[in-house]
C-alpha cells in the first residue's frame, strides 16, 4: 500500500479521519492506492494528512447487520460476497433494517430512480445513526462508485462509500472505519480472485461472478464508468467456485458478466484459428461437468458478440438451459446507431432464427429501452413491431434516463417526460399481452421444474423454474407418500399460463 495524492480533477478515494458531524473538504487528503497494472493515475507524493483525533473503536463494531441490495443480478451476488465477509467477521443478521448495527445499501444507479430510492432509504438511517453514533452506514455499488466523495458532502453520516470492485476488501475498509475513519474507496483496483465464502441467499441456486466491469460504450450507459474496465476471471478459479457451490449441494449456477460475451477478451492465449482460448463457450464446455451441477445459465448476452459457436455449445451441453436473455434495447437501427450497440436489427433477428433452428422452444428474453433521445414515433414503433415479430417470452422495459458522464445525456433533443409516460405504459401492455400468449405453449406441457423453495405467499405451494426460467408454483399435494426435497427437480404438468408465471401439478 502506497500513500499517495491524486493527480488531476478526479479525486478517486480518501480516508479522512472524521469530526463527528462535518466533513472538512478542504484539508489535504490522504489517498490510499493499491499499486496494480490497472492504476493508471497516481503520483508519488506524500501528503500531510488530517491531523486530528481519531475515535476510539467501541465494542460496537461486532453486533448485526443488514443489506439492502438494488438493482441487476451482479449486484445481488456483490451482497451475497458481503454478507459472507460480515459473517466471517462476526457480525450476525439483524432481523430488521432499523434494529441493524451495520446498515449496508448496495446500490445501483442505471436510472435516476434507482438513484433516488438509495437517497430515500438513506434519509431513514440518518435520523437514526443522529440518535445512535455508533451505527456504521455503508453505501456500496454503483452509485457509490459514481458519486464517490461527494456523497460524503452530501450525506456525512456515512462511514464508508465503496465502489463495486472493493467488494473483496470489505473487511480491510471496515477495520479502517473502526479505527476512526471515514473511508471512500473508489479508486480502480485490480478484482482479486475472492478468498470470501458467499453468504448465498438460495441454497439451490448461486450466481458466479466471470467477468466485472464492460468495455463498450453504449451511449446511455453508465455501467462502464462505475463498473470499470473488463476484468475476466481465469477458468480454473470459477471451475473450483463451481465445485464448492456442488459440494455444497447447490443444482444451478449462473454466470455473470454485464457483457458475458465479452468473456476471456483479456485473458492471454489464443487458438490456432486465431480466437480467444478463453471464451464463454470454452468456459461452458469446461465446467460442463461438474458433478452434482444440473443446470448452468449465463447473462448477459450482447447481441454484437453473440456467436453461433456458443449457440452450438448451448444445444450439445445438456446442463445448460434453453433461456437467453438478449437485449435490444431499440427495433430501429438508426437508434440502434445513436446508441453505439454496434448491430442492426438483421443481425438480432438472425441470431433469434438460429437459437430456434436448434432450440424451438427456448425462452428469448431481451430489455429494451423507450424514448432515446430523438426517438420519432415511428422509431419507437418499430421496437412494438420488432417484441411482436420476434415474440418475446419478457422485455424489461426502461423510459430512457440521462446519466452523468454519458455522452447522450447532454444531446439537446431529450424526450418529454408526458411522452415516456405514454410509451412506457403502451409497451409494458404488449409485453404483457405477449408474454401471456407466449406463455399458453407450456399449457399441458410437462416440464421439469427444479423446486426452489416454498412460495411465500401462498405456503401450500412449492415454487421452482422451468429450464426456460419460466416460474411456477406447484400445488403440495396432500397425500403424504410423494416426497421432495428443495433442491429436486420434478415433473410438472403445467394447467395454468399467466404473463409471468405458470402454474401445474405433480405428475409421477
Ligand atoms: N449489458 C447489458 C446490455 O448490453 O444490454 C445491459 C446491462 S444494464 C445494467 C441493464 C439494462 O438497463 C440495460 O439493458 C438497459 O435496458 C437499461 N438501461 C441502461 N442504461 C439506461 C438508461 N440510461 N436509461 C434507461 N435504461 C437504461
Ligand atoms: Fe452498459 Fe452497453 Fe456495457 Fe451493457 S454493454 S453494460 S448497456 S455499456
Amino acid at each position: 500500500m502506497v500513500k499517495a495524492v491524486a493527480c488531476g480533477a478526479a479525486i478517486r478515494g480518501f480516508e479522512s479521519p472524521r469530526s463527528p458531524s462535518k466533513i472538512r473538504t478542504q484539508d489535504y487528503l490522504t489517498f490510499n492506492f493499491e499499486l496494480t497494472s490497472l492504476n493508471k493515475t497516481f503520483c508519488n507524493v506524500l501528503t500531510k494528512t488530517i491531523q486530528e483525533e481519531k475515535k476510539t473503536p467501541t465494542d460496537s463494531s461486532i453486533g448485526s447487520y443488514w443489506i439492502t441490495t438494488f438493482g441487476c443480478q451482479m449486484n445481488k451476488a456483490d451482497s451475497e460476497r458481503m454478507a459472507g465477509t460480515l459473517e466471517k467477521m462476526g457480525y450476525s443478521k439483524a432481523i430488521d433494517e432499523f434494529k441493524a448495527d451495520l446498515v449496508l445499501y448496495n446500490t445501483c444507479t442505471i436510472r435516476d430512480s434507482a438513484q433516488q430510492k438509495v437517497y430515500s432509504f438513506l434519509g431513514k438511517q440518518i435520523k437514526r445513526k443522529h440518535s445512535l453514533p455508533n451505527l456504521k452506514l455503508v453505501v456500496a455499488g454503483c452509485l457509490a462508485q459514481q458519486e464517490g466523495e461527494s456523497l460524503l458532502r452530501r450525506v456525512p453520516e456515512l462511514d464508508l462509500i465503496m465502489g463495486p470492485q472493493h467488494v473483496n476488501n470489505l473487511e480491510n475498509l471496515l477495520e479502517r472505519v473502526d479505527s476512526g475513519n471515514q473511508v471512500v474507496a473508489t479508486e480502480e483496483t485490480f478484482i482479486s480472485e475472492d478468498i470470501t465464502n458467499a453468504r448465498r441467499d438460495s441454497s439451490i441456486c448461486g450466481w458466479v461472478n466471470i467477468i466485472y466491469g464492460c468495455n463498450e460504450r453504449c451511449s446511455y450507459c453508465v455501467v462502464p464508468s462505475v463498473r470499470g474496465k473488463e476484468q475476466s476471471r481465469y477458468p480454473d478459479a470459477i471451475r473450483s467456485e463451481i465445485q464448492t457451490l456442488a459440494n455444497n449441494n447447490y443444482k444451478e449456477i449462473t454466470l455473470l458478466g454485464q457483457n458475458i460475451d465479452a468473456y476471456g477478451r483479456d485473458l492471454p492465449g489464443s487458438t490456432k484459428e486465431g480466437r480467444k482460448k478463453n471464451t464463454l463457450t470454452d468456459l461452458l464446455y469446461f465446467i460442463h461437468d461438474i458433478d452434482g451441477i444440473r443446470r448452468i445459465r449465463f447473462s448477459t448476452s450482447h447481441p454484437k458478440y453473440f456467436s453461433k459457436r456458443l449457440i452450438k455449445a448451448c444445444y450439445e451441453l445438456d446442463k445448460v438451459c434453453e433461456h437467453f436473455h438478449i437485449p435490444f434495447q431499440s427495433g430501429n437501427d438508426e437508434i440502434l446507431r445513436l446508441m453505439a450497440r454496434g448491430y442492426t436489427i438483421d443481425k438480432y433477428k438472425k441470431i433469434i432464427e438460429n437459437i430456434r433452428i436448434l432450440m424451438p422452444n427456448a425462452s428469448i428474453t431481451a430489455d429494451a429501452i423507450v424514448a432515446f433521445p430523438g426517438e420519432t414515433e415511428n422509431q419507437y414503433k418499430d421496437t412494438l413491431k420488432l417484441i411482436s415479430d420476434i415474440g418475446f417470452d419478457q422485455v424489461m422495459t426502461a423510459a430512457y434516463s440521462p446519466r452523468p458522464n454519458t455522452p447522450a445525456a447532454i444531446w439537446n433533443n431529450q424526450i418529454a417526460e408526458s411522452v415516456k409516460k405514454e410509451r412506457l405504459k403502451e409497451i409494458n401492455e404488449l409485453v404483457e399481452n405477449t408474454s401471456r400468449k407466449r406463455n399458453q405453449r407450456y399449457l399441458n406441457n410437462i416440464e421439469s421444474v427444479l423446486i426452489e423453495g416454498l412460495n411465500p405467499k401462498n405456503t401450500s405451494q412449492i415454487m421452482g423454474r422451468t429450464r426456460t426460467n419460466r416460474l411456477t408454483f406447484i400445488e403440495i399435494p396432500k397425500n403424504t407418500e410423494f416426497k421432495y426435497e428443495f433442491g429436486d427437480e420434478i415433473n410438472v404438468k403445467i394447467n395454468e399460463a399467466r404473463s409471468f408465471s405458470l402454474s401445474g401439478q405433480i405428475c409421477n
